[in-house]
């Protein structure tokens, strides 16, 4: 099965608007054609809308990091998915480790989101993985499992290739520690394994699993050789154009 690379980039709680313009023309004016990759940018809120006006004439897409499950209501702070997709998002990062871990996410609201924003027709990129104790203790898979069933709850077959997991382990993340191409493939091949059961194997050949933590293009090649690497979700290297552009161009 042959799956087109995705590369994500979650630019987290950085950049003002004007630090986002350069950012996104950076990345428009070196990948802004690339067809062989699909290419996605995550800014924060306070962007996005800049950001995807950018991104108008281009293949790259608008992805937001977050979202609220409801349509509108009272809920001070937060982005319903009609919103996003009025802003012409197309994909929304749900079950972040650091919305998880800081805001108290749980699989059950999680999976309200991701519900969610398959109605809205925004492609979720639901995050999983696991912390050192975690890893430690041996219960990786059994980690990573129960997130990504809770988190797929009431996901039709017919609506699942519209979802992109990212495997991002805890301890990976901004951290410098990359999980070797070993440890990340062992992960990628449970889950993809975890689809075929979930959804029938045509429907989880189709679903792109990424590879998340300090990916960068020195050590993108040997991650994205691997079979079910299908892409990576990028934080501090996605900051800077160069790097990320490197990373778009390590996946063509
Ligand atoms: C992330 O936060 O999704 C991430 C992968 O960050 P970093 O690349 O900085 O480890």
């Amino acid at each position: 099965m042959i799956r087109k690379k995705l590369i994500a980039g979650n630019w987290k709680m950085n950049n003002t608007s004007s630090d986002a313009a350069d950012l996104v023309s950076g990345i428009v004016s070196e990948v802004g054609r690339a067809n062989d990759v699909d290419v996605v940018v995550c800014p924060p809120f306070t962007s996005i809308e800049s950001v995807g006006k950018a991104l108008a004439d281009s293949s790259v897409k608008l992805g937001a990091q977050n979202m609220h499950p409801e349509r509108s209501g009272a809920y001070t702070g937060e982005i319903s998915a009609g919103m996003l997709r009025s802003l012409f998002a197309s994909y929304v990062i749900l079950g972040h480790s650091e919305r998880r871990a800081l805001f108290g996410e749980t699989d059950a609201f999680i999976n309200q989101k991701v519900l969610a924003a398959i109605k809205s027709e925004l492609k979720p990129i639901l995050c999983v993985g696991e912390t050192l104790e975690e890893r430690e203790a041996g219960t990786t898979l059994k980690v990573v499992q129960t997130q990504l069933e809770a988190g797929l709850v009431g996901v039709s077959k017919e609506q699942a290739t519209s979802v992109v997991i990212a495997y991002e382990p805890v301890w990976a993340i901004g951290t410098g520690k990359v999980a070797t191409s070993d440890q990340a493939q062992e992960v990628h091949a449970f889950i993809r394994d975890l689809l075929n059961k979930l959804f029938t194997p045509a429907v989880g050949g189709k679903i792109r699993i990424l590879y998340g933590g300090s990916m960068k293009p020195a050590n993108a090649p040997e991650l994205l050789a691997q079979p079910d690497i299908d892409g990576g979700l990028i934080g501090g290297a996605a900051l800077e154009a160069r790097s990320f552009v490197d990373l778009v161009k390590a996946a063509s």
